[in-house]
């Protein structure tokens, strides 16, 4: 009743809420209990995002120690908030403390003035609800957490009140939430009341948001770096997870190595010392396994806890064990022996029962092993809770030092980069201007300072333009810089020489100038150059129309917004080719592959003019056809496979294709199975990745879901009716593009006569966990228009391929030999159809091989096929070995995905 009718007073006070701030003050605030009718963390129990928003608003009114506000938007259109909590006179001086914490945190002022601001400062700290929906305790524990923070009065929280600004951001990923709340309460009571919902839980990416935070691809990320790189700059901030393995409770600090060098060691032993206050804080409150170096590691860059390492920041992840709303039993009987930790997770682990008691022995950093056995919901949130209390302890303990801290780390950076590299120079005119401006905008997005030449200059030998861009190393976040344009360099960690490497925990290598195709230049020496700060984004400057056009226009295929702008024009109904030849008009000389606009009149002129100012791309007119050899495009349809699975491989697709205006259907494996084809220009299958595990890669894409694992219409995979479709498709003349993995499953199921020639490799003969790979282009070949001769390709456990011998003439699922029988000198010889008609498009480099990252064994693929088209019937098939759209990060090879798919429009038989 109670609740009831305080969801009425709310309803009647939202029209008026900043009115009423002052007058409700005082009051009592509300519990998240009053609000949802049930304690977060009462068992089967998950509170609605819409629930959580009236929650927060009306804490936010009836305290004065909280404000809150959005900060941004979700791609399913939902608010993304940001509560700051502290005393109510701190939140009278907000602009004073944020001001103070970033000029600590850019480390200009000098010693003396730091000192200063640090005295009169605050700690600020960010925790947030994380982002992994499926882990569902933190989004429902930060209503407690916000009200406890804002509420209790005893000496501690007034402590931490009175010294710390406390950014709370309380769901990162409210669509996810959503996704996940539904699934669940459809499932409660049944068999299935465990499982995870048979789709992405953020809609493009899944799992990957916590892969986003140096790209911002995704507008949640863009939105916290906004609040954490460029306007409050927290000294520490923590992002809740839950994977603990399941003989612990949390995982928290110290993490493991490798430690990426760039990292200032203020940072790995602040972290540390937080880590030790978190441990101490547990083993008082008698809350048992909080273990601390459990695999993840220091080394790579892009999470939401790794990207503050790079800036002087504490970045701490805990994974709490307990990842559901249904109570749990952990069977100490089935607890580890050994633990496979720490330096070697794929070989001998540590002993951690020698006393063969059950559970795990106490260790330095596992002092207070847990002895399992039953769990509630509210044992993660509680513990999620107490280690959210340490953390805001421990900045408020120590206030003075943090903020001196990430100052002196500040200035070191800034020492730091007045020897070496001491500026990084991208040029304003190069082939991917548009991607130089993303490069641009993403460092500025992570609060990196970075000015615009207003002349032209000379440096390092070369001549740039006016408009180019220069980064100052030295500056608070060189660390951040240097580790996104500088080639990295994964040690070489074995437990012996003979040993197995230890993998990365994520990816070895991403250079971004690399995988963006951008060129940066490294400069050693001082510049003297007029320049101005850029403030806000990169602007794009406007493209020209250029030349008579009574004819149409030409547009390079050299740029991404390139392709945007043709998608546009197609989806118009305005003609447009490819030139399948390079040709000359009036004095200008044209690569083979570019755009051909065919004008019909005054509309194409003012589109073509709209293009040009938006995505400032340059059109030059052209007074006559070319007189070369032109394909007609069509706007491509393209089908892309979506698993029940969950591939976050075809989210990030998805995403790509989108923003690129291709028009796009999703096929389930029922539509592919039954559905009618013939329709689609092309379908892709996305590379088979999910958080689930399978055996194997095409396990996933033929299976799916096992049978009795999930309801009935999510299991059973594509399936070889859904293999025997696609096939159908490409015999039809249909093209199947493949990334990764799915390039197995094409080969495999369809017979085709190449092999993946790494295919099963052993790690201790082949490995390439996730780095940037050389490879040079065929530039002559449709695919490759528009491309640079080399590339870095981005290479997670890819694929190298080669063509089959004789033994590989197989029955596909057609059950169509693909073999021919030929004479040779006489004698009768057995070879695959279609050998000599498989082009490969993309080659590994035939030496130096390692652009950044991490390798072992490139030799195997030395000078392999990296992508290839592999004819089959009267279509084809275009297998990736690489991931030319991982995470949106390569942007360099995504043409030959657009031209791909492009490339199916064309009807050959008119040429
Ligand atoms: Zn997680």
């Amino acid at each position: 009743m109670r609740n009831l009718l305080r969801n009425s007073r709310l309803r009647l006070f939202t029209g008026i809420a900043v009115l009423l701030f002052c007058s409700t003050a005082g009051a009592a605030p509300a519990t998240p209990a009053d609000i949802f009718g049930f304690q977060p963390g009462d068992d089967y129990k998950l509170a609605s995002y819409k629930q959580m928003e009236v929650y927060y608003r009306q804490l936010a009114q009836e305290s004065d120690r909280v404000q809150l506000r959005e900060i941004g938007k979700t791609p399913l259109g939902k608010n993304l908030y940001l509560l700051t909590i502290s005393s109510a006179e701190n939140l009278a001086n907000l602009d004073k403390y944020r001001s103070i914490s970033e000029q600590l945190a850019r480390g200009r002022v000098d010693s003396e003035t730091a000192e200063a601001l640090a005295v009169e400062g605050k700690a600020v700290v960010w925790i947030d609800g994380g982002l992994h929906a499926t882990e569902v305790a933190h989004g429902q524990m930060t209503s407690l957490l916000a009200h406890r923070v804002a509420t209790e009065e005893s000496a501690e929280m007034q402590q931490i009140r009175d010294n710390v600004i406390f950014l709370l951001m309380p769901i990162m990923n409210p669509d996810g939430l959503e996704i996940v709340r539904k699934w669940y309460e459809s499932q409660l009571g049944t068999a299935f009341e465990q499982t995870t919902p048979p789709e992405l839980y953020h809609h493009y990416v899944g799992h990957d948001n916590n892969r986003d935070f140096f790209m911002n691809n995704m507008p949640e990320s863009k939105a916290v770096a906004k609040v954490i790189y460029n306007e409050w700059y927290p000294q520490i901030i923590y992002n809740q997870h839950q994977s603990s393995p399941g003989y612990a409770r949390i995982v928290i600090p110290p993490y493991s190595d490798p430690l990426n060098p760039t990292i200032h060691p203020g940072v790995t032993t602040g972290l540390n010392e937080v880590g030790s206050a978190m441990a101490n804080r547990f083993a008082m409150e008698q809350m048992p396994g909080a273990i601390a170096d459990v695999g993840f590691s220091m080394w790579w860059n892009g999470g939401m806890r790794t990207v503050p390492y790079f800036h002087n920041m504490i970045g701490i992840l805990t994974e709490t064990s307990h990842d559901s709303a249904s109570p749990r039993f952990y069977d100490p009987k089935v607890f580890p022996k050994t633990l496979a930790v720490r330096a070697n997770p794929a070989g001998v682990g540590i002993t951690v029962d020698e006393d063969d008691s059950g559970v795990p022995d106490a260790r330095v950093l596992y002092p207070n092993p847990w002895q399992g056995g039953e769990s509630h919901f509210s044992d993660p949130v509680n513990y999620m809770i107490t280690g959210s209390i340490a953390v805001l302890r421990a900045a408020s303990d120590s206030r003075l030092k943090w903020l001196m801290n990430i100052h002196r780390m500040g200035q070191d950076a800034i020492t730091a980069g007045r020897t070496g590299i001491r500026y990084y120079v991208i040029p304003a005119q190069q082939a991917q201007d548009g991607e130089a401006r993303n490069l641009v905008n993403l460092l500025l997005e992570g609060g990196i300072e970075i000015d615009r030449a207003t002349e032209s200059f000379r440096a390092g030998g070369n001549r740039y333009a006016a408009g180019s861009f220069i980064i100052d190393a030295a500056q608070a976040f060189r660390p951040y810089i240097v580790d996104l344009l500088e080639k990295q360099t994964y040690p070489d960690t074995r437990l012996d020489p003979a040993g197995a490497i230890k993998p990365p925990y994520d990816i070895a290598g991403w250079t971004l100038p690399m995988q963006m195709g951008v060129t940066v230049d490294f400069i050693n020496d001082d510049l003297d150059v007029d320049s101005v700060r850029i403030s806000g984004a990169a602007h794009t400057p406007a493209g020209d129309v250029s030349g008579r056009s009574r004819y149409g226009y030409a547009l390079s295929h050299a740029s991404n917004a390139s392709i945007k702008a043709v998608n546009r024009l197609l989806r118009d109904g305005e003609k447009v080719y490819w030139s399948n030849d390079s040709f000359r008009a009036g004095r200008t000389s044209f690569a083979a592959g570019t755009f051909v606009i065919e004008s019909t009149g005054d509309q194409t002129a003012d589109r073509v003019a709209a293009l040009a100012t938006e995505l400032g791309i340059d059109f030059t007119g052209l007074n006559s056809s070319p007189s070369n050899d032109l394909s007609a495009l069509r706007l491509p349809k393209v089908g892309l496979y979506k698993s029940y699975v969950g591939f976050m491989d075809e989210g990030w697709t998805r995403w790509l294709l989108e923003d690129y205006g291709f028009d796009l259907v999703s096929l389930s494996d029922s539509d592919i199975q039954s559905g009618d084809l013939s329709n689609l220009d092309a379908i892709v299958l996305p590379h088979p990745d999910a958080r689930v595990s399978f055996k194997d890669s095409i396990g996933k894409i033929l299976t799916g879901h096992p049978p009795g694992t999930m309801p009935e219409q999510y299991t059973g995979g594509l399936g070889l009716a859904g293999a025997y479709a696609l096939q159908r498709f490409v015999k039809d003349g249909g093209t199947v593009v493949t990334f990764g993995d799915a390039s197995d499953f094409a080969i495999s199921q369809f017979g085709l006569p190449i092999r993946n020639i790494v295919f099963g490799a052993s790690g201790q003969d082949f490995s390439i966990p996730g780095s940037l790979i050389r490879a040079t282009v065929d530039t002559s070949d449709s695919l490759a228009y528009g491309m640079a001769d080399e590339v870095a390709v981005n290479f997670v456990r890819g694929a190298a391929y080669d063509v089959l011998g004789q033994a590989g003439c197989v029955d596909d699922l057609l059950n169509q030999r693909n073999c021919r029988e030929v004479t040779r000198g006489g004698r009768p010889l057995v070879e695959p159809e279609t050998m000599s008609r498989f082009d490969s498009i993309v080659n590994y480099a035939a030496e130096d091989l390692l652009m950044s990252g991490w390798s072992l064994g490139t030799e195997h693929i030395a000078s392999k096929s990296a992508m290839a088209r592999v004819p089959h019937g009267d279509g084809e098939v275009i297998l990736f070995g690489f991931r030319p759209q991982f995470r949106g990060q390569p942007r360099g090879t995504y043409k030959l995905i657009f031209n791909a798919l492009h490339g199916a429009t064309i009807d050959e038989s008119s040429e």
